[in-house]
Formats: C-alpha cells, structure tokens, sequence
C-alpha cells in the first residue's frame, strides 16, 4: 500500500451546494434498514458520496422508458461535465505533470463491460466506455489508442484542466507534498422497470498521482461489478486497495451466499483491514456502495465521512453509513 491521505472535504462543499437544503440525511443509527425497507421499489438508483444529482438524473432517464444502462450512464455524466467536481472528468484534479487523466466503465445487464483507463481530452469517459462495449470486441481499451477510438466514434477533443484544477495543482507542487490524494469518484448502480440492473464508474483518479496511473475504478470488479442475478456494488477511495482485494467483486459473491448489502460492503472493507493493519493508525478511505436485485441497498467504509446517494421514483436520499474506524 502506498502512503496516502483522507480525502479533501472542499471538494464535497461544491456538490452539496446544489442539493436541496431539505433533503433528508439518513443515518444507519436512524434505521438504514427501515430504509432499506422502504427503498425497495424499482426504479432505484445508488452512488457514492452525495451523488444525488446523478441519481436522479438515472431515476429521471427510466422514468422516460430508458434502461438501467442508459441511466448510469447518465448519471456518470452528470459529475463529468461538472467543472465543480473536482474528482471526475472535467475540471478533475490532474496528475503530478499537471495532466488530466480519466478512467471509467460501464457494464450492463448481462454482465457485458466496456472500460477507457488513463484517457485524456474527452469529458465523457463512460460514454467511451459505452462505446467500447457496444462498439468493440475488446473490454479495456487505454491511453492514446482510447483517445483515437474516442474521436473516431465522434467524441470531442478539450481541454480539461480548469483553472481551478490547475492553481490547486501549482499550490501541491509548491507545497512540495507528493503524496496522492483519494476524492469523490462515482460509481453508480440502477435497476430500471423491467428490474435489470447496470453500473458504472468514472474518476480522474487520485489527485496528484504518478503520470500514468490507472486505479480502481476502470477495472470490473475492482471499481464496479454487476451481475444481474444477484446485485451490483461499486467503490471509492484508494484505489490500490480495491485493486489489491477486488472489493466489487467480493461484495457481489457475499450477496450471493444471501449477505445483505451493507453487511457484505463491512465485510469486504474488513478484508482490506486484515491485509493491512496499518491502516487501523488512519490515514486511508475506502467507501462502497452495493445493491442487490431485489432493491436492498448498504455501504461501509473505512473512515468516517462517507456518504451513498439514493433515489426513487419519490426522493432523494443521502445515507451516511457505518465505517469501521472511530
Ligand atoms: N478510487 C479512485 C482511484 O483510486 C479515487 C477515488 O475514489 O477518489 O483512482
């Protein structure tokens, strides 16, 4: 595990701006699983942290007849084209040379994934990594050649460095602290009216990495996993750590032995801790996000300051589940 750092909360100050100050914040101690309860009509749509835009934007999408697929990839975009979200697409917090650099993917109801890793120029990775879905016979594709497929299926080129990212790039270097820092990636899930469930993911990595990078988030069963016969869980946080223990994946297998979501996400950050019991001194964040078939939702992180979004077809919720430090 490399050294790393909590994440920054002045990223999260932008997003909650634009939510509603009415918005219920749930708590697990208030009763996550009366909500649990409650939550458990279709259409449904999670993210993690205070996504709730985006998944409304999902909810929204199905509402209009689209699918489960059409709708996080909705979603994703939603943070993507945000210049306020500094932790996805445009205007993310760029690499250690100032580069912007993205990764994402998509995988849909039968378990089909598209992925684009260490992707620069393009404000929508999902929709590339939709394309490579759709478009490819290939599940990851990265770098240059992701860039050339992006542009030949009529993607723009951009710029994505926003001046914002760039000052709070110049600051890291003068400050002279190379260490990468975890933020707000989204993973989101959704079962649509017919009941299919799709996820997806899209992060401009870890703040201040290594040129080059590529984290959790791109890599099915790392980042995100989806199998329609059971659920779907996605991640955040240090992404090392999700690479190193496949925590999507694992939350997934747990939901098949007939754990509930937010048992099998503790289950799956207990894991991480076993494997490095450094971690217990602090210092990292790992959150996930799961959703079984039936509509049945959870989370769990490392560290407090967590959040999962939720919606329906009547609310959107931001839960605040347990963590397993403090
Ligand atoms: N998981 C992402 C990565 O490691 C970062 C994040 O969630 O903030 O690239």
């Amino acid at each position: 595990m490399k050294s790393m750092i909590k994440r920054r909360n002045f990223i999260k100050g932008s997003v909650l701006g634009a939510i509603s100050a009415t918005t219920p914040i749930v708590s697990r101690a208030s009763g996550l699983f009366e909500v649990n309860k409650r939550s458990s009509r279709k259409p449904i749509a999670v993210a993690t942290w205070d996504n709730r835009r985006a998944t409304r934007a999902a909810i929204d999408v199905i509402l209009k007849g689209g699918s489960a697929l059409d709708a996080v990839e909705a979603g994703a975009r939603v943070p993507e084209a945000d210049p306020e979200d500094m932790s996805v697409g445009y205007g993310g917090l760029p690499d250690r040379d100032g580069i912007v650099t993205l990764d994402a993917c998509i995988m849909d109801e039968f378990g089909k994934a598209g992925s684009v890793t260490f992707l620069q120029h393009i404000k929508h990775p999902i929709s590339v990594a939709r394309k490579v879905l759709e478009e490819t016979p290939h599940v990851m594709i990265s770098g240059e050649g992701a860039l050339e497929f992006a542009v030949s299926q009529g993607f723009e080129k951009e710029n994505l460095l926003t001046d914002e990212a760039r000052k709070a790039w110049e600051k890291w270097v003068e400050d002279n602290d190379y260490r990468p820092i975890n933020h707000d990636t989204i993973g989101i899930l959704a079962i649509d009216e017919k009941g299919k469930m799709c996820g997806a993911c899209s992060t401009s990595g870890l703040a201040f990495k290594m040129h080059g990078r590529v984290g959790d988030s791109p890599v099915i069963g790392a980042g995100m996993y989806v199998d329609n016969e059971v659920g779907g869980a996605c991640a955040t946080g240090d992404g090392e750590l999700m690479l190193e223990t496949l925590g999507s994946f694992l939350i997934v297998e747990l939901m098949r032995q007939g754990i509930k979501p937010d048992e099998a996400c503790k289950m799956a950050v207990d894991r991480i801790m076993k494997k490095y019991p450094e971690l217990k001194k602090g210092g990292a964040q790992v959150g996930y996000a799961a959703l079984n078939i039936k509509g049945e939702f959870g989370g769990f992180s490392i560290d407090k300051g967590y959040s999962i979004a939720v919606s329906d077809k009547d609310q959107d919720r931001l839960i605040v589940p347990d963590h397993y430090l403090g």
